[in-house]
C-alpha cells in the first residue's frame, strides 16, 4: 500500500498506541489520540483492536514497516494550569496535532435535540462527562491561548461553536472571543466556524475581529443526505450556504474559507467530487474527511459503520488532485481545520 492508502486505512482502522493527548467526543467528526505522522497532525482513532500498531517511532501491520514515522503528541504544558477561579485551561481549550489549539466556545447547540442533531456529532457529549465547560469567556480563551503559545509553541487556533438560536448563529460570541485573543496573542492565526449567519454582515464581523479564516461547514451538498444526516440544519438551504461562501470569499479572500464534507454518508462519490469542484471555483477549500462512528453519536447508537477504504481514498485522491490544479492548499488557509489537516488525508494527497 502507498502512503496515502496507508494514511487512509489508518484513518479509517486506526491504531494500537497510548497518546497522550486524545479527545473523546466534542463538536464535530473525530475522536482521535494525536499523532504526527512524517512530520504532518494526524488525527487517528485509538483502537485495541486495529491490526495497526507503533513500535519505535514506526509504523506497522502485522509485520510490516509500512514506511512512515509516528511520533504521538507530547502532553502540553498549559494542561497542567487553571484559572484563578480554578477551571483547568484543558477544560477551555484543548490542544489538536502537535501546534493547533482548539475551543468550542459555545458547548451546546441549538440542534441537538435527538429529531435535529447531526448523526455524526457529539457536541454536548464531552459537556456531559464533565470535560469541559458549557461557555468559554472572552478573557479566559486569552488567557489559555497566551499560555498555550508560551509554554507549547501553538502556531494558530480554532474556534468553533454550537448553533445558538440568535440571527448570528454563534458569530457575535466568536467575535468577542477572537479580539480577547489577539489582544492577548497578537498576531496569532484564528479560524472560525459557524452555520451561514442569517445576517451576513456578521461574516465581516468575524473578519473585522481580526480572524484570519473562516469555516462553514456544510458536510454534504446532497439534499437527501442533508435532511437524513443533518435534520436541524437541513433546514438551512443550500443557498444560504453559497452567499455566505460567497459573502467569506470576498471579506476573507480566496482559499481563506473552507467547508468539511464528509465521506461515507452515503452520497455519490462522482456527485461529492463535482461539488468539491464547485467549491474549489468560488475558492472554498472542501475538507474531505471520513466519517466516524463515534461513540455517543446517533450512527453509533443505530450501527451506522464508518465508510470503505477505498472509497475515501478514491475521494480524496480525485479532490487533491482538483485543489492541486487550481494551486490550493489547505497551508495556505492560515488557520483551521484544512491548514492543520489531521483528521483528513487531503494533505496527504498533495491537496
Ligand atoms: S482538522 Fe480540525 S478538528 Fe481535526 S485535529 Fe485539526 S483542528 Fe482539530
Amino acid at each position: 500500500m502507498d502512503r496515502v492508502g496507508t494514511r487512509v486505512d489508518v484513518a479509517i482502522r486506526g491504531v494500537r498506541l497510548d497518546a497522550p493527548v486524545r479527545r473523546a467526543g466534542g463538536a464535530g467528526p473525530s475522536d482521535d489520540g494525536h499523532l504526527v505522522v512524517d512530520g504532518a497532525n494526524a488525527a487517528i482513532p485509538l483502537n485495541p483492536d486495529s491490526p495497526y500498531v507503533v513500535r519505535d517511532g514506526r509504523l506497522y501491520l502485522g509485520g510490516t514497516d509500512m514506511g512512515l514515522a509516528v511520533r504521538p503528541v507530547r502532553r502540553p504544558r498549559f494542561y497542567d494550569l487553571a484559572t484563578a477561579d480554578g477551571v483547568p485551561y484543558e477544560k477551555i481549550a484543548k490542544l489538536h496535532g502537535s501546534d493547533v489549539l482548539a475551543t468550542t466556545v459555545v458547548q451546546t447547540c441549538v440542534r441537538y435535540g435527538e429529531a435535529d442533531r447531526c448523526r455524526f456529532c457529539v457536541i454536548e457529549e464531552s459537556l456531559r462527562s464533565g470535560a469541559t465547560v458549557a461557555a468559554k469567556t472572552p478573557a479566559q480563551l486569552a488567557e489559555v491561548a497566551e499560555a498555550a503559545v508560551r509554554l507549547d509553541g501553538i502556531r494558530q487556533m480554532v474556534m468553533t461553536t454550537g448553533t445558538t438560536s440568535g440571527p448570528d448563529r454563534g458569530a457575535r460570541v466568536l467575535a468577542r472571543s477572537v479580539r480577547a485573543v489577539l489582544a492577548a496573542v497578537p498576531g496569532l492565526p484564528i479560524q472560525v466556524q459557524c452555520e451561514p449567519p442569517a445576517d451576513l454582515a456578521w461574516i465581516g464581523e468575524l473578519r473585522a475581529a481580526g480572524a484570519t479564516a473562516i469555516g462553514i461547514h456544510v458536510e454534504s451538498l446532497d439534499e437527501t443526505v442533508r435532511r437524513r444526516w443533518m435534520p436541524g440544519k437541513a433546514s438551512v438551504p443550500l443557498a444560504a450556504y453559497e452567499a455566505a461562501w460567497d459573502e467569506a470569499v470576498r471579506v476573507f479572500g480566496w482559499n481563506r474559507v473552507s467547508t468539511y464534507l464528509l465521506v461515507g454518508l452515503g452520497e455519490d462519490s462522482d456527485e461529492l467530487v463535482a461539488g468539491a469542484a464547485r467549491l474549489i471555483a468560488r475558492g472554498v477549500y472542501p475538507f474531505v474527511v471520513p466519517f466516524r462512528p463515534m461513540a455517543g453519536t446517533l450512527a453509533r447508537r443505530d450501527g451506522v459503520p464508518g465508510p470503505a477504504q477505498q472509497l475515501v481514498r478514491e475521494v480524496t485522491e480525485r479532490v487533491a488532485a482538483l485543489l492541486r490544479a487550481a494551486r490550493m492548499t489547505g497551508a495556505e488557509q492560515g488557520a483551521g481545520c484544512a491548514a492543520c489537516g489531521a483528521c483528513g488525508a487531503l494533505s496527504t494527497a498533495g491537496g
